[in-house]
């Protein structure tokens, strides 16, 4: 991998602008210097499939807690240049930097494998989150409607799902959620940061604008679907200030509850996020890294439990302190957003439990 930047051309409407090294690659690979990266051409994203055996996974984290995750995806297209599930891809020997965005894996089988999981006699009916680590209506989605087939498995078995994007695209499986929600079995969180439409196009370049997310919403809650508005990530000195107007216009639009998480930067995403801000913001940028220091102990980055995504210290406890306040000021998070696991029924005759 190189870490050189890239031509305009290469980097336009992506967040990240250049590949970091990979943290395990032993072999650093130098472009030669004769080399014009201007002469570089535009990056075109790729997809490959991915055959994994593995969908469902469950993960237990003393700050989040046991939580159960499918995603569709490895890589995300919407390429957030905070997204802290870029270093996912370096197990695969790629770069959590413009490979993230530009390299998307697809599980083409994953509503098969998601049968499978959910017909086993051993799977306890459970919330299941799509997606803990990419979007699952990012734009290939359109095309493949993996995440709609997924959904579909879903409805038949009645089992919970809570859906977490950026994307707009999530209203075409209204039909499905429509009929999930009249089980009590779904939940959307629609994750907005900015109301600032360029802020957003420069830092979620390929994510829906904050008003289509605000018209999301809108669609969704219309339809008896619980919202949730989700302000992650606060950056602070960058779009801190916004929450209460994002919490008010989530409100307005129909979200019955919010919930914020802090910037997180491991690994080399620090490096893709501060190049990007000296690029893009660079009078605020000093500002902007002092105050993600102040809230990580005088780092870019803490990956202690409770204390990464929700910093500490008198910067932090502001920012918390804001947006507890702008919830009861706009009446948000008074009722639970709750799904059940009542209405679940297994399908033991499926071929699958049948290998068990
Ligand atoms: S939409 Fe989510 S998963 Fe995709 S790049 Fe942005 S933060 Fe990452």
């Amino acid at each position: 991998m190189n870490s050189s930047p890239l031509s305009s051309k290469s980097t336009k409407g992506r967040g990240a602008q250049f590949n970091p090294e990979n943290r395990f690659d032993e072999i650093k690979i130098e472009l030669d210097d004769e080399f014009d990266p201007e002469d570089a051409a535009p990056l075109k994203t790729q997809f490959f499939r991915d055959t994994t055996k593995k969908l469902v996974n469950q993960s237990d984290s003393p700050d989040l807690g046991p939580m159960t995750t499918l995603n569709p995806y490895r890589g995300c297209e919407h390429g957030c240049v905070y997204c802290f599930a870029r270093p996912t891809h370096e197990y695969f020997g790629l770069s959590l930097g413009l490979d993230f965005e530009s390299k998307i894996f697809v599980k083409d089988t994953a509503p098969a494998l998601l049968e499978k999981e959910l017909s086993k006699k051993s799977w306890q009916p459970r919330p299941v989150v799509i997606s803990g680590a990419t979007d699952p209506y990012q734009p290939i989605e359109k095309r493949l409607e993996v995440t709609r087939q997924c959904l579909e498995v879903f409805l038949r078995f009645r089992n919970p799902v809570g859906i977490i994007t950026k994307n707009f695209l999530i209203t075409r499986d209204l039909d499905i959620l429509r009929e999930l929600a009249q089980y009590q079995c779904v939940t959307a969180n629609i994750s907005i940061t900015t109301l600032d439409a360029k802020l957003a196009r420069l830092m979620e370049p390929r994510a829906s604008t904050p008003q289509e997310r605000l018209r999301a919403i809108e669609t969704l809650a219309k339809h008896n679907i619980p919202v949730r508005i989700m302000t992650a990530p606060i950056i602070p000195g960058l779009n801190d200030y916004e929450i209460p107007q994002l919490l008010k216009a989530g409100r307005d639009a129909g979200a019955v509850a919010a919930g914020h998480v802090m910037l997180r930067l491991p690994y080399a995403i620090k490096d893709v996020f501060v190049n990007w801000l000296e690029k893009y913001y660079p009078e605020k940028s000093k500002k902007i890294i002092s105050r993600i220091k102040a809230m990580y102990n005088g780092k870019l980055y803490e990956s202690e439990h409770f204390i990464r995504g929700r910093g500490v210290g008198e910067y932090a406890d502001n920012i918390h302190r804001l947006f507890s306040v702008s919830c009861r000021k706009y009446g948000l998070n008074k009722t639970p957003m709750i799904t059940t696991t009542e209405h679940f029924q297994n399908n033991h005759n499926a071929q699958y439990s049948l290998f068990e």
